[in-house]
């Protein structure tokens, strides 16, 4: 080309998922095929592109740029402007830049179709190669160690990469190339099976048929995969799963499963089309399914009827499968809540009384991520875990913060989140904040995070509760904090994810929370907007009996519940199977500590509610897992009756004195359908009841009581029905998995306005 044509020249800066995920290729080929110059390399911002040549030429570039960048690719923005001609000659992909380091950063993907194609083929160099990626598909942020996203810069960094894979990386023709994670069987982490002395069984290849054959017998395997190890046995195998339980010290709480694909899934499952759809995305979740006709070990998900299901997403999961016949038990490798362990090392300290053998390769996880959690509500995704595949996560909201933002989240499910300029950015599910080596985790990620992101945060966010150990934590740091009250963050976080700016009527139903007057909150009816919240309503609170025990022993709320409608003497006259679970000496002393408030401490919880009415229904008394109240509660709802029961509200305060004792009078009848689907329509006729009283405003649903299935159907139906407009958190977590999104959008606005 001569340079009379290069009639303009242009910079052009792409901001978002723009980088691992086969952008520079994409934009070399594209240039090349409008014969325009120039360059483009990562850089801390994102990608930047330098393009010469004729000005239609550079429009069709930017139209193709706009309208069909590659598929793993989330573009935030696009800037261009004119610049000085330099006469570039030809296309180039330069090496990265290492500036200010503001990118977003890709998730980890499920292997792709052409991956697996080259995997199964028996000619192909890479056949029934455990580790196969390409630019559309594999790990990433589990890998990264800093940006910009270069194989220097993650833990592939000491493979050196064989004639045969530098060819590929070198070749802008191919579709590997300047894939940072990839190897091959001559020059990749090496696969090994050990037992949990660490005495080698089996490398490479061979491990395969060893695993499949431990699986076939019972044993519990730790299988490394992306963003940790999971613990597998074989599913349809009631012993080991049994075994699995009890050395995990799981007694109920569900285990995830995994299927090799969708059709195998169906034949266990009853997925409908959005789910099987959400199973089969790139960044395949667990997916909450209906059980089907064939059963798998019962001990999975006992007394429940659904199962979280997933597909298989690495291509070692794939060719185990190849070798397994049968779906796979496939639970983080982990100490109860505690953080996902990522390398053998770890997982024989912690969990060496739990595995038989472990399946590792060397290829090192540098970010562990969970497994995310999805759930089909009224046809649209919502998060319940937001991990592998989904986070880091980050959205862009209209204002602008000159301000770096950290958020620390809540205490359980926690998240972290950073905002800066116009993002907010979330890290993937960190976990319960209860033990050592979870707050170690939180740390780590926070140091991670600030890596990344280049951040040293000028403002901390944290929760209000003084014993958390994240506010505490905020507080050591010596910056300016700012507190945020937890179901005021469950509002905006919703609000966040929409990006509502107006005032909003939010209804934050959810377990505990530290509430404003120092009781706990938890069912609470709000107007509020990104500056400031009015608690306008709540439910009248009631004592927790033993304090944290209550939230274990949900019989004690029940009893609670009876002590604020009975004497001592009637509720010991009343014919309740929930008494049967009491002897009259614990009544009394029972009796005492709620008169007399020792222990007892005031709550207006949602969360705990359901619990108590779960009691009440003879379904769950002691030793819950977080939700099973609701979860089973909802199992016995019957949308055919039309059961409600009678209710008060007074300034706001929602009395349920009148319900309890209707709920006792259907439960002596051991009437529980009735009971359960009342309660739930009753819950639903509040929130009505509280709508129609400001029926200018949009309706905000938020706090883990909304993960419900049925509940929250039931009332965006109703709501929707009467022209309201409702909201409810997708694709981040509705539970306090969002409490740092909510935290980052109060700051953003009022950073803003303090600094004009
Ligand atoms: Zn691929
Ligand atoms: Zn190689
Ligand atoms: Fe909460």
């Amino acid at each position: 080309m001569s340079t009379d044509s290069y009639t303009k020249s242009v910079i052009i800066v792409v901001k978002g998922v723009v980088q691992g995920v086969g952008f520079r290729p994409f934009v070399y080929t594209t240039a090349k095929a409008y014969h325009l110059c120039g360059n483009v390399s990562n850089t801390g911002e994102g990608l930047l592109i330098h393009l010469e040549g004729s000005a239609d030429a550079i429009e069709q570039f930017c139209t193709i740029l706009r309208d069909n960048p590659p598929a793993l690719a989330r573009i935030e923005r696009i800037e261009i402007r004119e610049y000085e001609c330099k006469n570039f000659v030809g296309f180039e992909i330069l090496d990265s830049l290492h500036r200010n380091k503001t990118t977003s950063i890709s998730p980890d993907i499920a292997v792709c179709e052409e991956c697996l194609e080259e995997m199964n083929n028996p000619h192909d160099r890479r056949y029934g190669y455990y580790l196969i990626n390409c630019t559309q598909c594999g790990p990433r942020y589990s890998i990264i160690e800093t940006l910009p996203y270069d194989r220097s810069c993650t833990s592939m960094k000491i493979f050196k990469m064989c004639p045969e894979c530098q060819a590929e990386y070198d070749d802008p023709a191919n579709r590997r190339y300047h894939a940072q994670p990839i190897s091959c069987h001559a020059c990749g982490p090496v696969l090994s099976l050990m037992d949990k002395e660490a005495n080698s069984i089996a490398q490479g290849d061979e491990v395969i048929a060893k695993a499949t054959e431990l699986l076939k017998n019972g044993f519990i395997l730790a299988i490394k995969g992306i963003g940790g190890f999971h613990l597998m046995c074989d599913a349809s195998n009631e012993s080991a799963v049994a075994t699995l339980r009890v050395r995990k010290k799981r007694p109920k709480k569900p285990f995830a499963v995994m299927f090799s694909h969708i059709d195998q899934l169906c034949e266990y499952l009853f997925p409908n089309e959005q789910e099987s759809r959400l199973l089969t995305t790139k960044e395949r979740p667990i997916v909450l399914v209906k059980k089907g006709n064939r059963s798998l070990a019962s001990s999975i998900a006992p007394d429940i009827d659904t199962i979280g299901a997933m597909i298989a997403y690495t291509p070692l999961h794939h060719i185990l499968f190849s070798h397994f016949p049968s779906p796979l038990v496939a639970t983080s490798a982990n100490r109860s809540d505690e953080p996902i362990i990522r390398n053998a090392q770890e997982l024989r300290e912690r969990l060496g009384d739990v595995v038989d053998f472990i399946v590792d390769f060397d290829r090192d996880i540098l970010n562990a991520v969970d497994d995310s959690i999805v759930q089909v509500i009224q046809n649209r995704r919502t998060t319940l875990r937001m991990g592998r595949g989904y986070a880091p996560y980050s959205l862009v909201h209209t204002g602008f913060t000159p301000l770096k933002i950290l958020a620390v989240g809540g205490q359980q499910k926690n998240i972290i989140g950073l905002a800066y300029d116009d993002k907010l950015i979330l890290s993937p599910h960190i976990g319960d904040l209860h033990t050592i080596e979870a707050m170690e985790y939180f740390q780590r990620s926070v140091e991670t995070f600030k890596r990344f992101y280049d951040f040293q945060p000028d403002i901390i966010v944290c929760d209000k509760h003084p014993t958390y150990a994240t506010v505490q934590w905020a507080k050591d740091q010596g910056k300016h904090v700012i507190e945020v009250q937890h179901h005021y963050a469950h509002a905006l976080a919703c609000m966040a994810e929409f990006g509502l700016n107006e005032k909003v009527l939010a209804f934050c139903f959810d377990g505990t929370g530290y509430g404003d007057d120092g009781t706990i909150w938890g069912g609470e009816v709000f107007i509020a907007d990104p500056y400031n919240y009015q608690r306008i309503g709540h439910i009248k609170p009631f004592r927790l009996l033993g304090g944290e025990k209550a939230i274990k022993e949900p019989k004690r709320i029940a009893l609670a519940l009876l002590f604020e409608v009975y004497t001592l003497a009637e509720v010991g006259a009343l014919n309740l199977p929930l008494l049967h679970h009491f002897t009259s000496d614990e009544l009394a002393l029972h009796h005492q500590a709620w008169e007399k408030r020792i222990n007892a401490p005031l709550c207006s919880s949602m969360g705990r509610m359901f619990d108590a009415i779960a009691s009440f229904c003879d379904i769950l008394y002691e030793n819950g897992y977080e939700g099973e109240g609701g979860q089973r509660l909802e199992e016995r709802y019957d949308p055919h009756l039309e059961a409600v029961f009678d209710y008060t509200i007074e300034n706001g305060v929602v009395d349920f004195s009148t319900m309890v004792q209707k709920i006792v009078f259907l439960a002596q009848k051991k009437e529980f359908i009735y009971i359960a689907t009342g309660f739930i329509n009753t819950l639903e006729a509040i929130i009505e009841e509280f709508s129609d009283n400001s029926c200018d405003l949009s309706i905000v649903l938020s706090g883990g009581v909304f993960q419900n299935k049925t509940l929250l159907s039931l009332c965006v139906t109703r709501l929707e029905e009467k022209g309201r407009r409702v909201y409810f958190q997708e694709k981040t977590p509705i539970n306090d998995g969002g409490i740092a999104l909510g935290q980052l959008y109060h700051a953003v606005h009022g950073a803003k306005s303090h600094h004009g």
